[in-house]
Parts: structure tokens; sequence; C-alpha cells
């Protein structure tokens, strides 16, 4: 049995694998959450087990996905 894809959970096949964030990920699913930019294992940040090109970005990201939440 080949596990899901992190992202778009169809069987990520060992060729492909990315181990990363405690979930298997395509080569190319492997990308910003918030930007599609492609990652690797040197430079993503893990968040929440999801990758992000930067922190930075990924706090501005939460902050207004927190403000939104509070809204409901
Ligand atoms: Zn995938
Ligand atoms: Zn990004």
């Amino acid at each position: 049995m080949n596990p899901p894809c992190g992202r778009c959970k169809k069987p990520v096949y060992p060729t492909e694998k990315i181990n990363c964030l405690d979930k298997f990920w395509h080569k190319g699913c492997f990308s910003c959450e918030v930007c599609k930019m492609a990652l690797s294992m040197s430079n993503y940040k893990g968040f929440e087990k999801k990758p992000y090109c930067t922190m930075r970005f990924t706090k501005r990201t939460l902050k207004r996905t927190r403000a939104k939440a509070s809204v409901w």
C-alpha cells in the first residue's frame, strides 16, 4: 500500500516520495500552501503539518485566517 499524498490524496509511489511533516508528498505536490511555490526538504518551513515557503508569510496569513475565523 502506498501512503496518500498530503496534498492531492493520491497514492505516493516510492520514486516520487517526500517524507515530511509526518506525511508523504509527491515531489510536485510539496509546494507552499499559500503561494504554491515549489519547495524542497532544504527550504520549506513546516507549520501545522503544511509546507510554506517563508515563516513570515505564514504568520501574516495565519493572522488573516484567525481574523476571518473570529467573524464566525
Ligand atoms: Zn500529490
Ligand atoms: Zn509561499
